[in-house]
């Protein structure tokens, strides 16, 4: 185990740990359609957190008695891998596993067209393979390219990053020892194109200013890895960004 007692967040030369700036990104790495048998799937590298999102469906609502007669179900499960953090997870979904699958399943909803599929059921997984905090963040980014993947109809894809407090500073893109030793923890999931924020939750504590300032810094990050994530899924599908413009300024006519 590592001893962090004496670990200062906050260098004298005004950086993180990782040498990071304040409102630095951690380096980010996305994937689309890397598993054969799933409808729909990403892997994303997000600092060292690792996470493979999977998505199954729409297909016909089992247990029938589930189904909804205008929409579809959306089911998420997240998990963390036994092996993902320092200490040996137990491998049992625990309470936290459970809030999290809810919490990004709503953050997810608002995007995914639902009504198209009546009795049908759309299943996301998330793996997290190797776990560095931010995990919920990184996930939906990840679950948002599979759903993509799995062409299932979207309002608009979803980017999460998280923004807090360390050393009385307001920072971007907590690590691990950052979320662990710092003041405030302000994870957020954001549609840029329709301005909708579909997670806000906070861990600790921070004045209005700062709130403000953190919100603001995960929105405009949440606004870069969105480009990203168009970027994944144009490698994927061999598009230019060209293409993508056009019909973006289609749609935009057309609203
Ligand atoms: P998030 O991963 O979304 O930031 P938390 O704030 O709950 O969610 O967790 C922060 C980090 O704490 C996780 O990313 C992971 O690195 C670590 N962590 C969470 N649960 C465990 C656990 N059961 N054992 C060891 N580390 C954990």
């Amino acid at each position: 185990m590592r001893n962090d007692e004496n670990v200062h967040l906050i260098t004298d030369r005004g950086l993180r740990v990782d040498g990071r700036g304040f409102g630095e990104l951690r380096p980010i790495k996305l994937e689309v359609g890397i598993l054969d048998k799933a409808d729909g799937s990403a892997f994303i590298e997000h600092g060292r957190n690792k996470i493979l999102a999977a998505v199954y469906g729409p297909r016909e609502a089992q247990p029938r008695h589930i189904a909804l007669a205008d929409r579809a179900v959306v089911r998420c499960r997240y998990h963390m891998a036994p092996f993902s953090t320092d200490e040996r997870k137990s491998p049992a979904p625990s309470r936290r596993e459970l809030e999290l699958s809810k919490v990004i399943r709503e953050s997810l909803e608002p995007a995914i067209m639902s009504e198209y599929f009546p009795r049908a059921t759309i299943d996301i997984f998330i793996e997290v393979l190797q776990a560095d905090a931010g995990t919920r963040c990184a996930g939906i980014t990840a679950a948002s390219l599979a759903l993509a993947d799995a062409g299932i109809p979207m309002r608009e894809l979803v980017a999460g990053c998280a923004a807090g407090k360390i050393e009385g500073q307001v920072v971007l893109d907590l690590s691990d020892i950052e979320d662990k030793k710092g003041e405030a923890d302000l994870p957020v999931a954001f549609m840029p194109k329709s301005n909708v924020i579909s997670l806000l939750q906070m861990d600790g504590s921070l004045s209005e200013e700062e709130f403000k300032q953190a919100l603001d810094m995960a929105t405009d990050a949440c606004r870069k890895i969105y480009e990203m994530q168009r970027e994944a899924l144009r490698q994927k599908y061999h598009i230019s960004k060209e293409e993508t413009e056009e019909k973006d300024e289609v749609a935009e006519v057309k609203a």
